[in-house]
């Protein structure tokens, strides 16, 4: 079993474990499915005033974390690991790359505040930079919850059913048809009727039709990604040029 391990360098510790400590990252955390230790990174700071950031060379507006500060606090931890940044100019995290991380023993996750963090320390120590969307967050705290929540399910034995993670969307690289449940009929509208026949057949086409077309309105990008049988992590499921 793969027990990842996550050492989180911030300045604002009680943030976590915070929604990764409840619901399903909760239950995987208290069955030891995964752990994490969070380091202050103002416990590094030299001065009286625990001064961990200084304005930028050059001028401009904000404030920039200092290199010596947060090399210090590289140099604390007891491993290493895959070293990440969180950054809004970083690689887009998506499903292939959760899956990437999730065959991870340790993932060392750094959350800037401010501007940002000095470049060379984040050259010096290689972090692989990471941004979870074309939006600006105050810091990077929620973006490391966001990348945990995302590998965390993904660990084995976290999700009951291995099958969950075959169908959902982006595993094939198609975004998942609509679900319904009980009652059969609700304030008037009732449940596509294929699924009450019990067809396993012809449930799993009309399924697969219905991605197709939520996935050509919603996501076109996908879709062509899809037809081309790239980035899924599952094998693809038919596309709309295969023979049915
Ligand atoms: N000046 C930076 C933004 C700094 S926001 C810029 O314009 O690119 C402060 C911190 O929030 C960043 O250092 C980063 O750790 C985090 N952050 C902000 N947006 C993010 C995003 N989209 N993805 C990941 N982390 C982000």
């Amino acid at each position: 079993m793969n027990n990842m391990h996550a050492q989180i360098l911030t300045l604002f510790p009680d943030m976590f474990p915070a929604t990764l400590g409840q619901a399903l990252a909760g239950k995987a955390l208290a069955d030891g499915k995964w752990s994490y230790t969070t380091t202050n990174l103002r416990d590094f700071a030299t001065d009286n005033y625990k001064t961990v950031d200084d304005t930028p060379f050059g001028g401009g507006a904000g404030m920039v974390m200092k290199p010596d500060i947060i090399h210090a606090a590289v140099q604390s931890l007891p491993r290493t690991g895959r070293m990440i940044y969180f950054s809004p100019r970083g690689k887009l995290l998506d499903q292939k790359l959760a899956k990437e991380l999730s065959a991870e023993k340790t993932l060392t996750l750094l959350c800037g505040r401010y501007e940002g963090v000095d470049q060379r320390v984040l050259d010096h120590h290689q972090f692989e930079e990471i941004s979870i969307g074309d939006y600006i967050l105050s810091g990077g705290e929620i973006a490391a919850q966001i990348l945990l929540d995302t590998v965390i399910r993904l660990l084995p034995g976290v999700l009951g059913n291995a099958e969950t993670h075959a169908e959902e969307s982006f595993s094939g690289n198609l975004l998942e048809y609509p679900h319904y449940t009980r009652p059969a009929e609700w304030e008037g509208k009732k449940v596509p009727e294929i699924l009450l026949l019990g067809h396993h057949q012809r449930i799993k086409d009309w399924r697969l039709e219905q991605q197709l077309a939520i996935t050509r309105a919603r996501r076109p990008d996908l879709l062509e990604r899809h037809n081309k049988g790239e980035y899924g992590n599952q094998p693809a499921a038919k596309g709309e040029n295969d023979d049915k």
